[in-house]
C-alpha cells in the first residue's frame, strides 16, 4: 500500500514555521515512498475571504518547492481541498452516528457519544498513548449552524481521502483519542500517528513572533534562499542519526524516515538557520545567484555572466550570508561611495599628510603595471620610500574604494575596480581630508 499523507492547515493568510515544517515531514515521507501528499485547507469556520487566507500558504509552499498532488486541476497545478465545499459530506456524517445510536442532539447542535473504556494508539514518534474515556467529555460533531468541528471533519475527510499517516504537531496528541473514537464509530482503523515536537525560540518558549520572523515569506524577504530554508526546517526536530546536516531536497527525500523524528522540542535557531544559508549560496552557480538577485530586485547593476562578474561573486561569495548581503557588497564595484565612514575616516586618515600619501599613491597607480602583484608592489614601495607604514596605504585605499573599514582582498578589489576607477577614488577621497 503506498502511503498517503495530508498537510491539512488552518487559513491563517500565511504559511508559519511550524506548518511548514509540518507540511515538509509529510511531503518528505511520501516522496521517499513514492505516495501521494494532499493540501488540504480547513477552512470551516472562516468568514473571511478564502482567497486571500490562502494565498499566503500557497505561496510559502511553492517557495519552499513543496507540490501537492490531487485536487482539482482548473489550468494550472492542483488545487487543495477545501472543507468548506464539503460541508454536506460532514452533515451526513453527523447524522449517520446519530441514527446508529453514536451520537445525540443537544440544544440543536450534535454531539458524540463517548462510550466507556480506554483509547489507545502507537504514536511513531512517542510510543503507545493511553487515555481513560472516563477524562473525555461527550463533544460537538456538528454545531448548532451545521458547521462542522475539526474532529468530525478531519476525521471524515482522513478517511474519504484514505489518508495511511498523519503527521502533526505535538499539540494535537489530546484531540487524537477523541478522533481514534470517531474512526471507530465509522467502523475504520485509523491512520499511523507521528506527533512532532514544538517549535521553540531559543529561550525554549513556543516559538512566537517575539523570537522575530515567524511567517517563511517573511525569511524570503530577509534574504535566505529556500534550498536551505528545506534544510534548516528539515532538521528541525529529524536527523539521520550522523552529524550530516547539509543536504540537498532530494538527498533529504531519500533519508527521511519517521524513526529520525526527535521526541524532545526543536530550538529555531537564526545562526544556524544563517549557515544553512551560507552554504547553500555557496553552492549555487554564479548565474543562479545572479539571476535570484535580479529575480528579487537586489541586483540593481548590469552584472552580466562574464569574467569580471564571475571574478566578482567569487570574491563575494565568502562574505554573503544572505541574498540581502549582496548589494552592499557588490556597490563599490559598480559606484563610487557616496560617503566614507566616518570611524574609519578618524582611524585611519586624521593623520597629518595622509592626503597627500593618497595623492602620490594615485600618482603612482597611473604607471603601475595593472596585476594584483604589481599594485601591491608598488604600494609597498611607496610606504617604503615615504617611510610609511604599508597599512596607512591600504587602509587609506580601502576607504576611498569602498567608503568603509572592511572589504574583501583589497588588491584582488582593486585589479577587478579597474585603475581608472581606483585613481579616481584615491583623488575624491584625498580631497575630502
Ligand atoms: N487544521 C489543523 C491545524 O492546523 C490540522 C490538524 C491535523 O493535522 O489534524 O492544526
Amino acid at each position: 500500500m503506498t502511503p498517503r499523507l495530508r498537510f491539512a492547515p488552518s487559513p491563517t493568510g500565511y504559511l508559519h514555521v511550524g506548518g511548514a515544517r509540518t507540511a515538509l515531514f509529510n511531503w518528505l515521507y511520501a516522496r521517499r515512498h513514492g505516495g501521494t501528499f494532499i493540501l488540504r485547507i480547513e477552512d470551516t469556520d472562516v468568514a473571511r475571504s478564502q482567497e486571500e487566507m490562502v494565498t499566503g500558504i500557497l505561496d510559502g509552499l511553492r517557495w519552499l518547492g513543496i507540490d501537492w498532488d490531487e485536487g482539482p486541476e482548473i489550468g494550472g497545478p492542483h488545487a487543495p481541498y477545501f472543507q468548506s465545499e464539503r460541508l454536506d459530506r460532514y452533515r451526513a456524517a453527523a447524522k449517520q452516528l446519530l441514527d446508529s445510536g453514536q451520537a445525540f442532539e443537544d440544544e440543536g447542535a450534535i454531539r458524540f457519544k463517548v462510550p466507556p473504556g480506554k483509547t489507545a494508539f502507537t504514536d511513531s514518534v512517542h510510543g503507545p498513548i493511553e487515555f481513560d474515556n472516563g477524562h473525555i467529555e461527550s463533544f460537538v460533531i456538528l454545531r448548532s449552524d451545521t458547521h462542522p468541528t475539526y474532529h468530525l471533519s478531519v476525521v471524515v475527510d482522513d478517511i474519504d481521502m484514505a489518508i495511511t499517516h498523519v503527521v502533526r504537531g505535538d499539540d494535537h496528541i489530546s484531540n487524537t483519542p477523541k478522533q481514534v473514537l470517531l474512526y471507530s464509530a465509522f467502523g475504520q482503523t485509523p491512520p499511523s500517528f507521528a506527533h512532532v515536537p514544538l517549535i521553540m525560540g531559543p529561550d525554549k518558549q513556543r516559538l512566537s513572533k517575539r523570537h522575530g520572523a515567524t511567517s517563511v515569506m517573511e525569511y524570503e524577504q530577509q534574504g535566505y534562499i529556500p534550498e536551505a530554508m528545506f534544510n534548516f526546517l528539515a532538521l528541525l526536530g529529524w536527523g539521520t542519526g550522523s552529524n550530516d546536516e547539509l543536504f540537498t531536497r532530494e538527498e533529504l527525500i531519500q533519508r527521511f524516515n519517521l524513526e529520525g523524528i526527535s521526541g524532545g522540542n526543536a530550538v529555531f535557531n537564526t545562526e544556524k538557520l544563517d549557515w544553512f544559508n551560507h552554504q547553500h549560496l555557496m553552492r549555487l552557480a554564479d548565474e543562479e545567484i545572479l539571476a535570484r538577485l535580479r529575480d528579487s530586485g537586489l541586483g540593481a547593476w548590469d552584472l552580466g555572466a562574464d569574467q569580471r562578474s564571475g571574478k566578482i561573486l567569487e570574491l563575494l561569495r565568502p562574505r554573503c550570508r544572505k541574498l540581502t548581503d549582496y548589494p552592499e557588497q557588490l556597490r563599490p564595484f559598480f559606484e563610487d561611495p557616496e560617503s566614507y565612514d566616518a570611524e574609519a575616516v578618524k582611524k585611519h586618515l586624521s593623520m597629518p599628510g595622509t592626503k597627500e600619501h593618497l595623492l602620490a599613491l594615485k600618482e603612482t597607480y597611473s604607471a603601475v603595471q595593472w596585476t594584483e602583484a604589481e599594485i601591491e608592489k608598488a604600494l609597498r614601495a611607496l610606504a617604503d620610500a615615504r617611510t610609511l607604514k604599508a597599512g596607512v596605504l591600504i587602509h587609506g585605499t580601502r576607504i576611498a574604494v569602498t567608503g568603509r573599514m572592511v572589504s574583501p582582498g583589497l588588491f584582488e578589489m582593486l585589479v577587478l575596480l579597474g585603475r581608472e576607477t581606483v585613481m579616481r577614488r584615491l583623488d575624491r577621497l584625498a580631497h575630502t581630508l
